[in-house]
């Protein structure tokens, strides 16, 4: 069974039949699901999502994108939730990173200091509970591998949605971070990211849809969804040299281990 290592499982079309879209998931091969939150006003919805299904995992943390929504008392909410779900006395196994977080130049009129400074926060509090990270970078890379070499995130992490260049790709791997592949590559003309991902050892990667955004090739304009990762690995196996059970079973692998999920 495949790992969707990053889906916004709560937002809809998902949050009206999880039921539905689960099993659409199963069909195509998909068992496992991971769902990075983005703040504080969904921590609670992606916790009681995972309670009720079997194969959902979720990630608490602050998401740059949405950083001017974060209150004052974000970090420290952040850190209190932490600790009640990964805390050594109460752990819940379902919680399996902090994230998604990072940083996103992006944005217009982005406080680039604010986001740092939320990004550092969370490393620190991903070492304290031994929790990976999910990491969401846009236009702010140099910067990005600046904080975390200021601060290492212990339990390692994953680059999302990976769309970069071969020397920055390695040093991500270089910094024990995995990278997300996702729809880019279902796309003939993204020929960096294919070319980049082609030559990166099988060990580093794992598959993700981030659904509902970042449709496939061929479904462009509908919301993505995570059977859609069906697609993602035909498009890994058509560019690199190994079949596709081995792809399937090592991109698998590698989620579980970083996720500490086990299969
Ligand atoms: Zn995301």
């Amino acid at each position: 069974m495949l790992i969707d290592s990053h889906c916004h499982f709560d937002f809809e079309p998902f949050a009206s039949d999880p039921a539905y879209y689960l099993t659409l998931a199963r069909r195509a091969g998909v068992g496992t699901i991971v769902i990075p939150s983005v703040g504080e006003r969904n921590w609670l919805v992606v916790k009681s999502l995972c309670q009720q299904f079997d194969g959902l995992y979720y990630a608490l943390g602050l998401h740059p994108f949405f950083s001017q929504e974060h209150s004052q008392y974000a970090l420290s909410l952040l850190s209190e939730q932490l600790a009640e779900v990964a805390g050594t006395e109460k752990k819940d196994r379902k919680c399996v990173a902090v994230g998604e977080c990072g940083l996103d130049f992006a944005i217009a009129g982005a406080n680039r200091e604010r986001q740092i400074e939320l990004l550092s926060a969370q490393l620190v509090l991903a070492n304290e509970y031994g929790l990976p990270v999910i990491l969401h970078c846009r236009k702010a890379f140099p910067e990005l591998v600046s904080v975390l070499k200021r601060t290492p995130p212990r339990a390692g992490g994953v680059y999302h949605g990976f769309s970069g260049s071969l020397p920055q790709a390695e040093q991500l791997i270089d910094l024990g971070i995995k990278i997300g592949v996702g729809g880019t590559i279902t796309y003939r003309r993204a020929n960096k990211t294919r070319n980049t991902i082609a030559a990166l050892p099988l060990t580093a990667l794992m598959l993700e849809t981030d659904a509902p955004d970042m449709p496939v090739s061929g479904y462009q304009g509908e919301p993505n969804r995570p059977d859609r990762l069906f697609n993602i690995m035909q498009s890994l196996v058509e560019i690199r040299e190994e079949s596709e059970a081995e792809i399937a079973s090592a991109t698998s692998l590698t989620a579980a281990e970083l996720f500490r999920i086990l299969m």
